[in-house]
């Protein structure tokens, strides 16, 4: 197998003293959709951001295809091919669809142009609003805008922070399409959620998370419900 382009080796993060990513470790492959599942607290968004060098780590390693980047900026981190779309759909409200995306562009003009036509390509619906400021756009659509954002400058690893929160079943189903859609082009993809059906609809391969730990790393299709069960509960 080739080498994954996300590799996290016995990562620990936290706040102050307290740890919140213990020693984890997972990899996600090129064209791979990984859901990163566990119950509130559980570390699911601090490992995102140590993996961006949002919060700082105090041990362990992260790899983007090979290069060690944890000792990076963040914003070095995304130009070696990281991509992060936070918790709660940040889109900037009073500006359009195009405005938005642009300005999440870090590519000369030509770049931009040509990412400007491939999200529209991948989200048909923010092509037909292009013009529309991001206010009036569903909350399905709107969460569209933010991959839509991260998508901008062509990561090779996409971070994605609850994409279907507070959304209906059917927006979260079009954001998950979304994701499986990204993921076939040959993006590597790790999906931290709270909610668990849903996500395990859009990935391969699922980590639980408990206390900061990976309790269980395998296919969705042999996940034991046992292993779900107890990392959501405690068990
Ligand atoms: P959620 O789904 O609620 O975001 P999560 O699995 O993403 O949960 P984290 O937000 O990573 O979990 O939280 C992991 C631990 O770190 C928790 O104990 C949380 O209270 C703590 N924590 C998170 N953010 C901070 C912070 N800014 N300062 C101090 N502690 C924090």
């Amino acid at each position: 197998m080739s080498e994954p382009l996300l590799q996290v080796e016995g990562l620990t993060a936290g706040y102050g003293g307290a740890l919140a990513v213990d020693r984890l470790s997972l990899s996600v492959g090129a064209g791979e959709a990984v859901a990163l599942l566990g119950a509130n607290g559980a570390g699911k968004s601090t490992l995102l951001k140590a993996i961006l060098g949002l919060v700082p780590a105090t041990g362990g390693r992260v790899r983007l295809a090979g290069e060690e980047i944890g000792a990076l900026a963040p914003e070095r981190r995304v130009r070696r091919g990281l991509g992060y779309v936070p918790e709660g759909r940040r889109v900037f409200p009073g500006m359009s669809v195009r405005d938005n995306l642009e300005v999440a562009s870090w590519l000369g003009r030509a770049g931009r142009a040509q990412d400007l036509e491939r999200v529209f390509a991948l989200f048909p619906a923010l092509a037909g609003k292009a013009e529309e400021r991001a206010w009036r756009l569903s909350g399905g659509q709107q969460q569209m805008l933010a991959v839509a954002r991260a998508l901008m400058g062509r990561p090779r690893v996409l971070l994605l922070d609850e994409p279907s929160l507070g959304l209906s079943p059917k927006l979260a189903g079009e954001v998950f399409a979304a994701v499986r859609a990204i993921a076939v082009t040959g993006t590597a993809v790790l999906l931290a959620e709270q909610s668990a059906a849903r996500a395990l609809s859009a990935a391969e391969r699922v980590v639980l998370l408990r206390l900061g730990r990976a309790v269980h790393d395998g296919p969705v299709e042999n996940l034991p419900t046992d292993a779900l069960r107890d990392a959501f509960l405690g068990g």
